[in-house]
């Protein structure tokens, strides 16, 4: 009951949508409090991440895991929601079918005839609309693709929210990505998971976006800060919590030990 009790707007939003399945009571639209220009972290090697910041869960202000990685040659998207650009993608990743994650919306927005979609089996019901080509992948599976290889990491709670329920089981083998472009940069984003040991296995990544809110649903900013010191990334950019907790960013980031790189949110 503890997240109900501290937070309990989100919490209790947060445990509607994990016990009804398709819920249309949550609502998710974009923040009035995003800033109006979306942010854009250049990687070097001709290589730009971009987000649009908040969204609205209901009447939480929420900072999702929603990202745009531009290459040379590609335009990659992971978990597109409340996305700011119609620019098509070529590869559409997607970690799992919560609507923080997953919106059939941003997603038509952003498709043209070639995109792929690389998603979990959880979403792939989901995609029934879409004519392009989808391809399923669990932990541990890796694809070779144009200009990158993908590697799908596990992404389960340990925790449960509620009882004996879990927000994100392990048998529904909802994934994270991590990318080795062609240029070597290695791009590591986290889904929605709490500290697992096969995040242990986990190394030489340039760049690791990784879920700070806790409450249960994720790893909370001192189990993400542990994980971050074991795997040392050169930079981690914190994602997935509320953004009335910008306490938990500076907490976050006097956890995290040098020269590891904390990317601070505007
Ligand atoms: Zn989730």
């Amino acid at each position: 009951m503890k997240f109900v009790m501290n937070n309990t707007s989100f919490g209790l939003v947060c445990l509607i949508l994990l016990t009804v399945q398709n819920c249309t009571m949550i609502k998710i639209n974009v923040s009035e409090k995003r800033n109006s220009s979306p942010q854009k972290i250049e990687m070097g090697k001709g290589v730009t991440l971009t987000t649009w910041g908040a969204i609205r869960v209901n009447k939480s202000h929420f900072f999702p895991s929603s990202f745009q990685l531009k290459t040379e040659n590609e335009i990659i998207y992971i978990d597109p929601v409340g996305i700011n650009t119609t620019e098509k993608g070529d590869y559409i990743l997607i970690t799992h079918s919560h609507p923080d994650h997953f919106s059939l919306e941003d997603i038509e927005k952003i498709l043209k005839p070639e995109t792929e979609i690389i998603c979990s089996q959880g979403v792939k019901g989901k995609l029934k609309k879409v004519d392009n080509k989808v391809q399923v992948v669990k932990p541990g599976d890796s694809l070779q693709l144009n200009g990158f290889t993908l590697e799908a990491t596990a992404a389960y709670n340990t925790k449960s929210v509620f009882l004996w329920i879990k927000a994100h089981p392990k048998s529904k083998e909802n994934v994270g990505f991590i990318l080795t472009l062609s240029n070597g940069l290695k791009i590591y984003h986290a889904g929605d998971t709490d500290f697992i040991p096969e995040m242990r296995k986990i190394s030489n990544i340039d760049l690791a976006l990784l879920p700070i809110g806790g409450d249960n649903l994720t790893m909370n900013e001192q189990e993400a800060a542990q994980i971050v010191n074991e795997i040392q990334p050169t930079k981690v950019f914190p994602m997935h919590f509320e953004i009335k907790e910008k306490e938990i960013i500076k907490q976050f980031k006097n956890l995290v030990k040098e020269p590891i790189e904390v990317i601070e949110i505007e």
